[in-house]
C-alpha cells in the first residue's frame, strides 16, 4: 500500500511542513517525555444530550450501524438536499489519535473522504512528521459529515445536529488524544467563540480526552509562516500522549 518512505519522499514531507525532523530531547526518537501542565479547565461543550435529539439516539450503534445511519441522515435539510455524499471519516477505529476538521470540501463530497486534495496532503505531511500516516493509529474526522454549500461555515444547528455522531465515534474509537484542526473544529468541540489563537498553545480536554488544537491544513497553505506555529502544536500534542 502506498510508494515506499525514501529519504527524497521523507524530506519533502519535512519540507512541505516548513519544519526539521522531530527530535526529541536527549537522543533516541520516542525516549524522553516532556511534562506538560495538566488540561485546563474550558466552558462546558452543549450537554450531550441535547445534541442527538435530531438524528435520534446514536450511542448504542456498532460502526456499521452509524456508518449507516449517517448516510442515510436528513437532518440538515439543506445539506442533505445538496450533498454528493456523506464522509463519515476514514482511518484505524482504534487509534491513539483523533484529527478532527471542519466539514467536506467539494473534493471530499465527491470522493467521501475527509481531507483529500492539497490541504489532505497537506495534513499527511503533519502526520508523517509526527510519525504518524494516515489510516495507521490515525483516525480523521469532520464536526459535519455534510458539505455546506459554497463551503461556508457551518451553521451551529447544523454542528449541533451532526455531534452524536461524532461524540459515537469518539466512544467508539477511545482515542488517546485529539487534534482539533482549525477555529472551526476547536470552537465547536469546546462550546466557545474564544478565537483559535487564545485556544491553541495549552493542553485542553473533550470528554475527558486530552485536546490539542491547531490550525486548519486549508489555512496553513494560505498562511505557510505559520506552519512553525503548527509544528509547536503538534510538538505539545506529542509532549501531552507522552512519546
Ligand atoms: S451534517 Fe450530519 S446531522 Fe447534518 S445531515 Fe449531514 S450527517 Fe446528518
Amino acid at each position: 500500500m502506498g510508494s515506499p518512505m525514501t529519504p527524497e519522499r521523507r524530506q519533502r514531507y519535512l519540507d512541505a511542513m516548513g519544519i526539521q525532523r522531530w527530535v526529541p530531547r536527549g537522543g533516541a526518537a520516542g525516549s524522553t517525555v516532556v511534562p506538560v501542565d495538566p488540561p485546563e479547565p474550558v466552558a462546558s461543550p452543549v450537554p450531550a444530550g441535547a445534541l442527538g435529539d435530531l438524528v435520534g439516539d446514536v450511542a448504542h450503534l456498532d460502526w456499521d450501524a452509524l456508518a449507516a445511519r449517517v448516510a442515510a441522515c436528513n437532518a440538515c435539510e439543506e445539506l442533505a438536499a445538496k450533498r454528493t455524499r456523506t464522509v463519515f471519516g476514514v482511518g484505524d477505529r482504534q487509534a491513539d489519535w483523533l484529527f478532527i476538521g471542519e466539514a467536506p470540501g467539494a473534493e471530499e463530497d465527491r470522493q467521501g473522504e475527509p481531507f483529500v486534495g492539497r490541504a489532505g496532503q497537506l495534513l499527511d505531511s503533519m502526520l508523517f512528521a509526527l510519525g504518524l500516516k494516515r489510516g495507521q493509529g490515525v483516525y480523521i474526522a469532520n464536526i459535519l459529515k455534510c458539505r455546506p454549500p459554497g463551503n461556508r461555515d457551518p451553521k451551529p444547528e447544523e454542528a449541533r445536529a451532526c455531534r452524536a455522531y461524532l461524540d459515537r465515534q469518539i466512544d467508539l474509537i477511545q482515542p488517546r488524544i485529539i487534534v482539533a484542526l482549525g477555529r472551526i473544529a476547536a470552537q465547536n468541540l469546546l462550546g466557545t467563540d474564544e478565537p483559535l489563537g487564545r485556544l491553541r498553545g495549552k493542553p485542553l480536554n473533550y470528554r475527558d480526552i486530552p485536546l490539542v488544537i491547531t490550525y486548519h491544513p486549508a489555512y496553513l497553505l494560505r498562511q505557510p509562516a505559520d506552519k512553525r506555529k503548527a509544528w509547536d502544536d503538534l510538538c505539545l500534542a506529542r509532549r501531552v500522549m507522552g512519546v
